[in-house]
Parts: structure tokens; C-alpha cells; sequence
């Protein structure tokens, strides 16, 4: 059997939302059609949910909170280690549904489904830490004290470049804290999240994880101003952020959180590694995932003491990256999403290309799109840090990377600060004075100092600026699920009347 013929097996099954713990088709029927990004084909199709959908979902996550809340937090943890056992137990067909539905290459998307077991794991082990405080009080006979509650439903909306990885390790946090949960995932890469919360169906109660699949102006829009959704948690483009920010302000309070978009700095001083930087750089732009990855350092500066070496070794990293069947164990870089997303990146590269302080170093226009959506890693080098071209300034979300020489830190830090976004940043140097110094003027949430791309467990991942608001993967996340009660006791009234 071809690989692609096997992929048709994975994901031939009839994919239903899952609403109050039953299989759902949408209530009118309606379906989308699921496109595999390496053939440019229809392989599938989901339900197209709609608002009675989502209303149905909320209900039903309305209706198991309750009995989700007392359930003690130990418990809530022990089921939680099974949820992870369970995604574990498919860990190779989840991985390969992501390579058919999202274009990743499966060997990433492996290492996905590893990390979402981790995440799942790590929040199920939080679950006796979400703790309150006793605060001083004036006279004997009074206790005061806090404790964390949950918010109810949580509506959680998540993005197609780690759809297994996203639907899984973005829902523990909330449930760990007592909540429960409305999962949106992605028109163009639900599949995974149908999954897991089939998995989760099998796992926990009826209601507690509910996962509602459509478009995000029909799903989207109702979940996140339903008055019955207090705590809603968005993970995408700024521009959809700042739409839900906007939007779930409509009807009612609710808490809202956002992990958006990057157009992340990598700084190589000129006392940096070079092989290493190099290879950070690489790594760092994540061409492993087409570049669709928030995180990714797509504006790389280098000072111009390294500038030819460094291009000259840039070139010959990206150019041996391999480009194939995202099911290809010797794909190194697999399709874009979708064919819009294709069109997007070729439509930057044409950009560079036509640009006269723009220079080609490595990759081009992509191939044909006629038979899959692969484009190729790209490198653009520009003379003028200063310059406007939209390379530097947009977040493309695919594997077009721009190099930019300097001369003198404050020109890179003003350079590298350019943007109203601040998600990650790199630096490379071997002074500590530097990096320390860097670390303080860059404008991120999320800083390596000779390192890049790579996630430390706990620690809290989130933006500063456009770039978002709140942090997630540490505990901040899971104390971001569950509001303070302040409890006051005054018993012994008697003893300080007196
Ligand atoms: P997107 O904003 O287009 O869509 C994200 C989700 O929002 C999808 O499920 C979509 O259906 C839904 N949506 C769309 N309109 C909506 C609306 N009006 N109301 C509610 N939901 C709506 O993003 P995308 O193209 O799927 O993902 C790429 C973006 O995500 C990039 O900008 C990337 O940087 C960002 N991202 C950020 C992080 C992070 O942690 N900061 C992680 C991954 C991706």
C-alpha cells in the first residue's frame, strides 16, 4: 500500500463532533470538506457546526460542571493520567491523522503527540497545587482566606499548525482547575481534536470535554460571546484576537486570554557561535512545520563582521532540508496547510523576488500547487535593516525567512523592537554581559540566549504587545482557569467587643 493510499484508511471514518459524550453529526447536517495538503484532495469530511451546535455543546458542559467541580482534585488528576494514557495508547495514528489533515511531516508531529502526553501529564500532576493563602488578620477569633475556583465553561478555540498538540495539552489546564470545556479546533485540521475528544468521551464524564467543529465565524463567533462561556482561552492571529477580544465583550464579562502571532528577532553578536547560530537560526524558523509556527524567528540579524559566512552557511542548511509526503519518514519539511495558506507564501516570495534590496540565498517559488501544497524553505537577505519591505514587517506563518545585517546593538535592539508584536526572541553571543543586556531590551515573552524554538516544561509561554495576553504550559495557566474567593470567618465575636 502507497503512503497515501494508507492515509485514505486513517482518516476513513465518520467523523462526528462529540457533545454531552455522544458522536454528533451538526444538527442541520452540514458538512465541510477536509483537504489533504500533500494531494490537494478531498479525503474526508466534518460536521459543519453551527450556533444551536455550540448551544447544545455549552449546555452539556453546563450540565456535567457540577458534578465536574466536586469531583476532588486527585481525581480530576487520576482521570486526567488516564486522558494521557489514552492519547499515548493511538500516539501513531494520531500522529499519522495530523500528517494527512495539517501537511507536517510525521516525524514532528510523533514528537507532537509525545509533547501533548507530557502536557496533559504535567497539568494532571498540578492538580493538588492550586492552592489559596491565609492572609493576617487583626483580632483572634478570625480566619482569613482565599481559595481558586473555576469559572464553569471554558471556551477554548485553537489553531491548525499543532492541531493534536493544541486539542489535548490546551484543554488540561481548565479541566485540572474544575472547569469544563467547549474545544474549537481549526476548520483545516479538525480531525485530531475529533479524536481526542473521543478519547476523552471514553475517559470522563458526559459534557466535561465537548468538542464543536465549523467555521470560526459561525463556531467561533458563538462560542466566544455566549453568556454562558465566562473564560475564554484563543489561540491564533492577532487579528482573530483582537476580534474575540472584541467580541466577547459583547454580552457579557468574561476573562479572556490570547496566544497570537510573532514576526520573532534572532540576534548573532559578533562573538556568537557560529555553527551553532546557524543552526539555531534553522531550527529557529521552524521550517520543520513550513514555518507555521508562532514562535518561529523569521527576521534574523546578524552582525555584518559575520554576514557572508553566516549567509553562505544559511544556504547550504536550508537547501539540504527535504521537501515531501508529510508521511515520508525522510521528509524534513512537509505541505502548507492549505492551498490559501500556499498561495500566501508563494505571493511573499513574488514579493522578494521582485524587491531590488532583496537577495535570494537559498529555496524560491514553490512548485505547482496542482498536486499538494509544498512551498520551499526560503531565505531572503537584505542589505537595509531599515527597510520597509512586508517581508520584515508580516507574520507570513510559512518557510520564508529574512536575514538583516547590523552594526551596532542599539540600531538591532531598536530594529529587532520595530514591530507592535513580541512574542519570542533569540540571542546569540558569547558574553554574558551581552545577553543579559539583550534579555532586558528586547521586546518578548519568551527569550533564548544561544538557543531557539525549544519549550521548557513548566515554564510560561505568552506574549508581550499584539502578541498576546497571559501565559500558558506553567502553572500560570492553570491558576489563569480559576478565579479567587476571599473567605472571611468571625467567630469568636465576644473576645474583641469586649
Ligand atoms: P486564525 O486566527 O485564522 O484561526 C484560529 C482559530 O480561530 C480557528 O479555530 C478559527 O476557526 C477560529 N476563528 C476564526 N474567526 C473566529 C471568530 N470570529 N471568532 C472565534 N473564533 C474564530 O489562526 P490560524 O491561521 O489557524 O493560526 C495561525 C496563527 O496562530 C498565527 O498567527 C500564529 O502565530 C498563531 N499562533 C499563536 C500561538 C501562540 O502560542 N502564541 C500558537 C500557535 C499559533
Amino acid at each position: 500500500m502507497t503512503a497515501q493510499a494508507d492515509a485514505a484508511v486513517v482518516v476513513d471514518r465518520d467523523w462526528r463532533m462529540i457533545i454531552g459524550g455522544r458522536r454528533v453529526s451538526a444538527s442541520d447536517g452540514a458538512v465541510l470538506d477536509v483537504v489533504s495538503p500533500a494531494t490537494g484532495k478531498v479525503i474526508t469530511t466534518i460536521p459543519a457546526g453551527n450556533s444551536t451546535d455550540v448551544d447544545r455543546a455549552v449546555d452539556a458542559a453546563r450540565g456535567a460542571f457540577p458534578g465536574w467541580q466536586k469531583t476532588s482534585a486527585a481525581d480530576r488528576g487520576r482521570l486526567l493520567h488516564q486522558v494521557a494514557d489514552a492519547i499515548g495508547e493511538h500516539a501513531e495514528e494520531l500522529a499519522r491523522i495530523d500528517a494527512i489533515d495539517n501537511g507536517s511531516p510525521i516525524s514532528m508531529l510523533r514528537n507532537d503527540v509525545r509533547l501533548a502526553v507530557d502536557q496533559v501529564r504535567y497539568f494532571a500532576g498540578l492538580a493538588l497545587e492550586l492552592r489559596g493563602q491565609s492572609i493576617p488578620v487583626p483580632h483572634q477569633g478570625e480566619l482569613n482566606y482565599t481559595v481558586h475556583e473555576p469559572f464553569g465553561v471554558v471556551g477554548r478555540v485553537v489553531p491548525f499548525n499543532h492541531p493534536l498538540m493544541f486539542a489535548a495539552a490546551k484543554i488540561a489546564a481548565p479541566l485540572i482547575a474544575g472547569n469544563t470545556v467547549v474545544l474549537k479546533p481549526s476548520e483545516h485540521t479538525s480531525l485530531s481534536a475529533l479524536y481526542i475528544g473521543e478519547l476523552c468521551a471514553r475517559v470522563l464524564p458526559p459534557g466535561v470535554v465537548n468538542v464543536v467543529t465549523g467555521l470560526g465565524a459561525t463556531v467561533g463567533t458563538r462560542l466566544t460571546t455566549h453568556p454562558d462561556v465566562p473564560r475564554v482561552a484563543f489561540t491564533g492571529s492577532v487579528e482573530t484576537g483582537l476580534l474575540i477580544q472584541r467580541q466577547a465583550a459583547s454580552g457579557s464579562v468574561k476573562v479572556v486570554t490570547l496566544e497570537l502571532g510573532g514576526k520573532n528577532p534572532l540576534l548573532v553578536f559578533p562573538d556568537a557561535d557560529l555553527d551553532a547560530a546557524v543552526a539555531g537560526a534553522v531550527r529557529g524558523m521552524n521550517f520543520t512545520w513550513q514555518g507555521q509556527s508562532c514562535g518561529s524567528t523569521s527576521r534574523v540579524y546578524v552582525h555584518r563582521s559575520l554576514w557572508t559566512e553566516f549567509l553562505a552557511r544559511l544556504a547550504v542548511d536550508v537547501d539540504k532540508l527535504q521537501v515531501g509526503d508529510p508521511l515520508s519518514e525522510d521528509s524534513d519539511v512537509g505541505a502548507v496547510v492549505t492551498r490559501a495558506q500556499f498561495d500566501r507564501v508563494a505571493r511573499y516570495v513574488d514579493i522578494g523576488l521582485a524587491d531590488p534590496r532583496a537577495r535570494l540565498v537559498a529555496g524560491g517559488p514553490p512548485a505547482d500547487p496542482a498536486h499538494g501544497f509544498f512551498a520551499r524553505p526560503t531565505v531572503f537577505a537584505f542589505e537595509d535593516g531599515a527597510c520597509d519591505s512586508p517581508l520584515l514587517l508580516d507574520e507570513i506563518f510559512g518557510p520564508v525567512l529574512s536575514v538583516l545585517p547590523f552594526d551596532d546593538y542599539r540600531d538591532v535592539i531598536s530594529q529587532a523592537n520595530r514591530l507592535p508584536l513580541g512574542l519570542t526572541a533569540s540571542i546569540w553571543t558569547s558574553s554574558l554581559q551581552t545577553a543579559l543586556q539583550a534579555v532586558q531590551d528586547l521586546e518578548a515573552g519568551y527569550v533564548w540566549v544561544n538557543d531557539s524554538s525549544r519549550h521548557i516544561p513548566g515554564a510560561p509561554f505568552g506574549g508581550v504587545k499584539n502578541s498576546g495576553l497571559g501565559r500558558e504550559e506553567g502553572v500560570e495557566e492553570l491558576y489563569s482557569y480559576a478565579q479567587q474567593k476571599n473567605v472571611f470567618i468571625r467567630f469568636d465575636r465576644g473576645a474583641h467587643s469586649a
